[in-house]
């Protein structure tokens, strides 16, 4: 399994600062960040800072997490505290196009076009995400995108 790189916000700075993940020693996630938005990925993303060399924009991430493992944890911090839905028992067997579904009812009853805008895309994708990797990925992306909508970056 590729890991999925997206943007969790638009700024130019180069990062300064790397915040890695771990978990048995298998790296999951991946944070470049600068300082002035250091805190974002304090308050987001699991693990240590390191300094970094300037080859990446700040905001620029990987995930190498199981999809359905990513997903789950996304809707989990983003989607479900925004509009309160439920998330799956087993992230690995879910229903996601009906976990997103919902996820966008919510977003629309909230009056928030460019979350809904997003989800969309999200759920347009998940009904192959368990079978196609390409799918997962954009369901992924698109959920980062709604991410950001939330979050106003
Ligand atoms: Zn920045």
């Amino acid at each position: 399994m590729d890991p999925i790189t997206r943007t969790t916000r638009i700024c130019t700075r180069p990062a300064t600062l790397l915040r890695t993940h771990h978990v048995h020693n298998q790296l999951q996630t991946a944070a470049h960040t600068c300082t002035r938005h250091r805190a974002d990925t304090q308050r987001d993303w699991p693990g240590r800072f390191q300094p970094t060399p300037p080859d990446q924009a700040c905001g620029h991430a990987t995930d190498h997490r199981p999809y359905p493992q990513a997903l789950a944890h996304h809707i989990e911090l983003w989607i479900r505290p925004a509009y309160a839905v439920a998330l799956p028992d087993t992230p690995d067997t879910a229903d996601w196009s009906a976990v997103l579904q919902e996820c966008l009812h919510a977003a629309r009853h909230a009056g928030q076009p460019r979350v809904a805008a997003a989800l969309i895309d999200a759920v347009h994708h998940a009904g192959c995400m368990h079978r196609d990797p390409a799918a997962a990925r954009a369901v992924l992306l698109a959920v980062a995108a709604a991410e950001r909508a939330i979050a106003g970056r």
